[in-house]
């Protein structure tokens, strides 16, 4: 083999250029495969999730030619679990496991399919450059469905995605994901990331965030994601419209008291309604 027979040893470029990853590859724009180059930054991703809890399984999303993997199997000694869609990587993740006598496991999967608590008994801690396609569709899925095992997530997405995530009450990017990630998480935009870090450079200015799950108890959030979902499709009505539009089983009186009771104004728009009044809102309405 041309570079020797450690992957360990190689920058990204030398392992990108050895595996022929993007040659070969037409997978790459559908699967959101710009890699991270920058080897410092990938430390630097990895130490954002510091203070790591010992007993916490990570999982990283999309592994691809290992630039972050390798970081987390230098600063971390937890088992470590890869999800990735795209078997171009076996061959370059099985000399990864060879040379490396780190708890790691690749599993070749689509990660919108998985549920991460069917992964492993631990807590979970998220690190990874997501997949900018899909990204909000995967954020969303852990914050309703694995929440309560999460210790922390760290992930690279678009900027723009980011800023949606953190943006705040009256404001345009205010939507249902920063009500979810609000609602449920203590949130921190970390760092902004140039193109030049990747190959191929991706169009969008990138970003680091970090969610830590608040870890309080709320019931019934499929309620809630009907009620958001509603509301957010109709984002320039007011909420007393939209409610009277997707809860015909409610009477206008019913909805009057409901919205009064959560000190929502019927004359609101989505962006001026809170996270906690939203799921207080969609109790009321069961
Ligand atoms: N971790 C590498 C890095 O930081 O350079 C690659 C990150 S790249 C932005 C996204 C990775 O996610 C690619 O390896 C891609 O193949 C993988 N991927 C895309 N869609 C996926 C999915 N639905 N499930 C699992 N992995 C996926």
């Amino acid at each position: 083999m041309m570079f020797g027979d450690n992957d360990f040893n190689l920058t990204i470029c030398q392992l990108i250029r050895k595996y022929n990853l993007l040659k070969h590859n037409k997978h790459m724009h559908s699967l959101g495969q710009n890699f991270l180059i920058d080897e410092h930054l990938l430390d630097k991703i990895v130490k954002s999730a510091f203070p790591i809890n010992e007993s916490s399984c990570i999982i990283e999303i999309g592994p691809g030619p290992c630039g972050l993997t390798r970081s987390i199997i230098k600063h971390c000694n937890n088992e470590l679990i890869c999800i990735e869609k795209d078997l171009n990587f076996k061959q370059l993740h099985d000399n990864i496991l060879k040379n490396t006598n780190k708890n790691i496991k690749f599993i070749y999967e689509d990660a919108l399919k998985i549920n991460l608590n069917n992964l492993t008994n631990k807590t979970i801690t998220i690190i990874a450059n997501l997949p900018y396609n899909i990204g909000t569709a995967l954020l969303t899925k852990w914050l309703l469905e694995n929440i309560s095992k999460i210790d922390n997530i760290v992930v690279m997405l678009q900027e723009e995605v980011i800023d949606r995530i953190c943006a705040v009450l009256n404001t345009k990017q205010y939507g249902k994901i920063s009500v979810l990630s609000q609602l449920l998480c203590n949130i921190e935009k970390l760092f902004t990331v140039s193109n030049k870090a990747f190959i191929p450079s991706p169009k969008v200015t990138s970003a680091v965030v970090k969610l830590t799950p608040k870890h309080i108890s709320l019931e019934n959030l499929d309620k809630l994601v009907e009620l958001l979902d509603a509301c957010f499709l109709y984002r320039r009505k007011m909420i007393y419209s939209t409610l009277i539009k997707s809860y015909k089983q409610l009477d206008k009186n019913n909805i009057s008291d409901t919205l009064n009771k959560c000190r929502i104004l019927p004359k609101y728009r989505p962006e001026n309604i809170t996270p906690i009044q939203y799921y207080e809102l969609s109790k009321c309405l069961l």
